[in-house]
């Protein structure tokens, strides 16, 4: 059935590819966004869409709209941006989650809230399962991240238990595509855009440090499930095909012909070693898996960032 849906955070990279995705399965979509890290080229193409509407927010403050569920997306996700205001980073977590909890109360409605695999810090178990509770400095230049998608998952874990509210947890691990800002700085966007470029390519540390990409629509289409399904989670949402960062710039550089040199930079602190996550819980719930090999995600990307590049500046 048809349902009204809202969607913090709906200008961004995956955001905006969930709204896709709503639409396209006949829902009216209502995007909240103070279009911070978001921009007016996701959302663009979506208001000429049937059933989306668009509001300029900040999710800090509370929020009074009618939907029938709810998906809080809205939080930077790239270091370069969560740590330039590590204090509003933290606020958009915190109060975001409460406001949206508040709001899902208020309505009786379910709410999905976009954790991460950050939640599991510089893990000292691999694979990582929900179970494992982590490794996180919380002192550290990361902590304004990984500590209030902490305490978001908390206030989920607590709207649930002592409120009744209809509450998911997603756990995203890296997630890639088309529409992530050229200017992220997150590693698959930079790789691309610097190879596109014929600049350096900018390994941080020795290159040996691992992550698992998962591309966009896998991604979207286990939130979907997560959301319909119900299960209130945690679960893990990534593609567990895991490859050293050196490993993607070798393939990234392959891929374009590129004429780019792979450069070394400074590790930044507290950088995790290793991610990769375990997904029994997704299939079994879920009958969800990563359908997208890396290569052929990559190559949509890639071919995203040349219709980028093309463009006048
Ligand atoms: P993104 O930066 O492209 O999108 C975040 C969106 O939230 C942007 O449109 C931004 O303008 C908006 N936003 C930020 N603060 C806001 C606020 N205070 N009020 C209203 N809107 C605000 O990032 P993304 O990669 O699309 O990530 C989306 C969500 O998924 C985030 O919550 C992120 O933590 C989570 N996540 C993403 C990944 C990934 O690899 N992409 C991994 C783990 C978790
Ligand atoms: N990284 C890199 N070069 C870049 C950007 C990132 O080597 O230009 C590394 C980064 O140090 C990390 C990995 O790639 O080890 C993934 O970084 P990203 O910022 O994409 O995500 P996260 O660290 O949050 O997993």
């Amino acid at each position: 059935m048809a349902q009204r849906i809202l969607v913090t955070g709906g200008a961004g990279f995956v955001g905006s590819h969930l709204c896709a995705r709503l639409l396209s399965e006949g829902h009216d979509v209502l995007c909240l966004d103070d279009f911070s890290t978001g921009s007016e080229r996701n959302a663009g193409p979506l208001l000429e869409r049937r059933g989306f509407a668009l509001i300029r927010h900040d999710v800090t403050a509370p929020i009074a709209v009618e939907a029938d569920a709810i998906y809080n997306l809205a939080c930077p996700a790239s270091p370069r941006y969560y740590q330039a205001d590590p204090v509003r980073t933290l606020r958009t977590s915190i109060e975001g989650a409460l406001n949206v909890l508040a709001l899902a109360e208020t309505l009786g409605v379910p709410v999905l809230q976009a954790s991460t695999s950050e939640v599991y810090g510089d893990p000292a178990e691999h694979p990582q399962r929900e179970n494992y509770w982590g490794n996180v400095n919380p002192v550290g230049p990361r902590a304004c991240y990984d500590e209030g998608k902490r305490a978001a998952e908390t206030l989920f874990s607590d709207y649930r238990r002592h409120r009744g509210v209809d509450t998911r947890i997603a756990r995203i691990f890296n997630t890639y595509g088309p529409q992530m800002h050229r200017h992220d700085g997150r590693v698959v966007s930079n790789f691309i855009v610097q190879a596109l470029k014929g600049e350096d390519i900018t390994v941080y540390g020795d290159g040996r440090q691992s992550r698992s990409f998962c591309y966009v629509d896998d991604l979207v289409d286990g939130l979907v499930r997560l959301m319909e399904r119900g299960a209130p989670g945690p679960v893990n949402l990534g593609n567990p095909e895991e490859y050293s960062v050196r490993e993607l710039a070798e393939t990234i550089v392959n891929m374009t012909g590129s004429t780019s040199r792979i450069v070394q930079r400074d590790l930044p602190v507290d950088d995790p070693r290793q991610r990769q996550p375990d997904i029994t819980l997704a299939r079994e719930l879920l009958g969800w898996a990563p359908r997208v090999p890396l290569r052929e995600g990559l190559a949509r990307t890639i071919a995203y960032f040349e219709g980028v590049l093309a463009e006048p500046a």
